[in-house]
């Protein structure tokens, strides 16, 4: 079976020939076999013709880091810091004792969220309390297979929590900053079980962050990650507390020990970086690891601006991500790379070092593929011989009127003009609607789950919180400390 999509204006956002204009585009079996002006249509069996007259088809944007249940506590928060915000999510997330089908009902509904807004591939960072199951994991798996949208499940995982480690250097004892929490066993047999399937879904390992996991457990991912040809994907120095925190548990650079522990390399994807430095920029950069930029969750949750153009100069690969549902508060990419081109201004006064729209729309499609070991080189780019992950928009008001298709994708688009999704050739949204799932029912699914959250998070909020007040008294001494910064 092969779809001809015809008469299409592609956005290849390449350096050379951005733009292509009337062409055919062939998918068979989920690959893009043919694109050219006037290509040899009798060597396929075309079943199904696309009319792309007066619409534009780009690749499918990657959103490489992001967390699906959130999507449960959207914006429950405001002007609270991530340490703090992070603690009342997952204590909203345990009171709620969430089951495996709410689990997959949440991420099914970001899932086709993200679809209908032209993101074809997604990273779940993937955590649950009180520890990794594997109902729980597969419910994740079960959402990427029924939305169609390509899934990479990267499962968090931790056993020591950096705030009491820090603390515990004032007086509280050490031993409440160890976590005991099952993961091998599940996620072994998980990873089985993807290797056994034949669809798009990957199982990536990943530590929840550096300092959450003792030296011991960092090693054991990348031996791991070795063995079973994985991804492996992580948060790192995402804010100032951890960045003054890293100083003080690693003596110095928290990447440094990284590549000390043999944990720095290309299957490495790491989300947010805002608070590495010049020399740990260069370690990610020869190490071939890439960093997730996820502006709007750092922008909401005031934890600074990531030193883009400095991770250019290096040679850092730069991808997207919208993080969680109650960080950004959309699973949008469009925003991520309008943010992306905006923010890079404030960070250089020299204009031609800017992010450019042209730059930021790779950074949401092909950079995304490469920072993901499984989809390197096999999406993130409209090519013969990619899979066919790529979306049609048809011509809205902010497309209206078109003096730039560039300019216009990232600086006026939010996602409303996507009319048509495939991803490894199959169509998943349509008319702007979803085709495997009935989005109706599912967010009647939804809704009495993000309702018993709601009203769990309204009672935490009614209790005071020495957690909260940890974080406050730290966050005073890593501002106090900040001309050693
Ligand atoms: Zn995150």
């Amino acid at each position: 079976m092969a779809i001809l999509c015809d008469n299409a204006l592609v956005v290849t956002a390449e350096e050379e020939k951005p733009l292509l204009e009337g062409q055919q585009l062939v998918i068979d079996r989920g690959v893009i076999a043919a694109l050219g002006k006037r290509i040899h249509l009798e060597h396929f069996s075309i079943d199904r013709r696309i009319d792309c007259t007066g619409r534009i088809v780009l690749p499918g944007l990657v959103n490489a880091h992001s967390h699906l249940t959130e999507i449960l506590q959207r914006s429950m928060r405001d002007n609270v810091r991530m340490e703090t915000w992070r603690g009342y999510r997952a204590r909203t997330e345990e009171m709620a004792h969430l089951t495996a089908e709410e689990i997959g009902a949440a991420a099914e509904l970001a899932c086709g969220e993200m679809l209908k807004h032209g993101v074809t591939a997604v990273v779940d960072h993937f955590s649950t309390r009180p520890g990794l199951s594997v109902a729980k994991m597969k419910a994740i798996l079960g959402a990427f297979a029924k939305t169609g949208i390509r899934g990479a499940l990267a499962a968090s995982l931790r056993d020591q929590d950096f705030i009491q480690l820090i603390s515990s250097r004032s007086g509280a004892k050490s031993s409440d900053a160890r976590i005991e929490e099952p993961w091998r066993e599940e996620f072994l047999e998980v990873l089985e079980y993807v290797k056994n399937s034949s669809g798009t879904s990957r199982l990536m390992i990943a530590p929840s962050s550096p300092q959450n996991c003792s030296d011991g457990l960092l090693r054991e991912v990348s031996r791991l990650a070795a063995q079973h040809d994985l991804g492996i994907h992580t948060h790192l120095l995402e804010t100032r507390l951890q960045f003054w925190a890293a100083r003080k548990l690693y003596r110095g650079s928290l990447v440094g020990h990284l590549r000390r522990l043999g944990f720095l390399s290309d299957r490495l994807s790491a989300a947010h970086g805002v608070w590495l430095r010049e020399e740990e920029l260069d370690l990610m950069a020869t190490s071939g690891a890439s960093i997730v930029h996820n502006p709007a969750s750092n922008l909401k949750l005031g934890s600074g601006v990531a030193p883009v153009i400095k991770m250019r100069k290096h040679g850092v690969n730069v991808a997207l991500g919208t993080d969680g549902g109650d960080t950004s508060d959309t699973y949008s990419i469009f925003d991520q790379m309008r943010l992306a081109a905006f923010l890079s201004r404030l960070t250089s006064e020299r204009s031609e070092e800017w992010v450019t729209a042209q730059e930021a729309l790779r950074m949401g499609t092909a950079n995304g593929a490469n920072a993901i070991p499984a989809w390197r080189g096999k999406i993130g780019k409209i090519k013969k011989g990619r899979r066919a992950d790529l979306i049609i928009l048809k011509s809205q008001l902010p497309l209206f009127p078109l003096n730039n298709i560039i300019h216009q994708l990232v600086f006026c688009e939010g996602g409303g003009s996507v009319d048509t999704v495939l991803v490894d050739g199959e169509v998943v949204v349509e008319e702007g609607r979803l085709t495997k799932v009935d989005e109706d029912t599912l967010v009647e699914r939804v809704k009495p789950i993000s309702k018993r959250m709601k009203q769990f998070y309204n009672q935490l909020q009614r209790r005071s919180d020495p957690a909260e007040r940890t974080v406050r008294r730290l966050y005073q001494k890593a501002f106090r400390d900040r001309s050693r910064s």
